[in-house]
């Protein structure tokens, strides 16, 4: 079985991550992971990012968390690929199989409603998976369910100290009949290690692989 990563931070363009993309590498090879999906905080999320600079020096900055871990990846032997979270502050969605050019190219996503960037997204070849829909932590401000706007739901996300969390995710997904993901959320390397994840049986070639398994179905979410 090969296992993955699907939602991780990196200290480059995430403004409470901890560790930068090659020490997560690193770190995840030890794990015995295959390989790694680096999903930052976008610029509507908590983006370490300076938001006065050109759009495209943003996206350059952006992607340097995934780029380091990459080259790190690819010396140490872990395949490494792009993903974001964007979000409203309070609700955050994974998005996978859009690239650095395709960030570069939509300047204007910010400007969108959550579920018109979803379904933007999602048009272009991308697809969208809810992160952790039910953290209801005090701090959140309220949770957009956008259950028809995604390919799936992250019904575990281990980095979360209420258990609860991820059980009312995975009745969500339920009621919607949604493909499942487990995520660690992970932000550094140094704090408990999270765990989560999923495993598959064949290897994947790039996030959408990844996400094609999901929705056939051919994931096992682990804790
Ligand atoms: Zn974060
Ligand atoms: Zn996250």
């Amino acid at each position: 079985m090969f296992r993955y990563e699907t939602h991780m931070h990196t200290s480059e363009a995430s403004a409470c991550g901890g560790s930068g993309g090659a020490e997560m590498a690193v770190k995840y090879k030890e794990e015995g992971y295959t390989g790694i999906i680096v999903t930052d905080h976008f610029f509507n999320g908590n983006s370490c990012i300076p938001r006065d600079l050109p759009w495209e020096e943003r996206v350059e900055l952006f992607c340097k968390g995934y780029e380091h871990a990459k080259e790190m990846g690819d010396k140490i032997g872990l395949d490494v690929f792009f993903g974001f979270e964007y979000g409203n502050g309070s609700s955050d969605f994974l998005i996978y199989g859009l690239d650095k050019e395709w960030l570069l190219k939509n300047d204007h996503i910010l400007d969108m409603e959550l579920t018109d960037f979803l379904q933007y997204a999602r048009s272009c070849g991308g697809m969208a998976v809810q992160a952790h829909p039910f953290r209801d932590y005090e701090y959140i401000r309220g949770t957009v369910h956008a259950p028809h706007f995604v390919d799936a739901v992250e019904i575990i996300n281990s980095s979360h100290s209420v258990p609860e969390f991820n059980e009312r995710a995975k009745i969500y997904a339920g009621w919607y009949d949604l493909p499942v993901t487990s995520g660690s959320d992970a932000h550094n390397t140094t704090n408990r290690w999270y765990g989560g994840g999923v495993l598959s049986e064949v290897r994947f070639g790039s996030a959408l692989e990844y996400m094609q398994a999901v929705v056939e179905g051919r994931i096992t979410c682990i804790e």
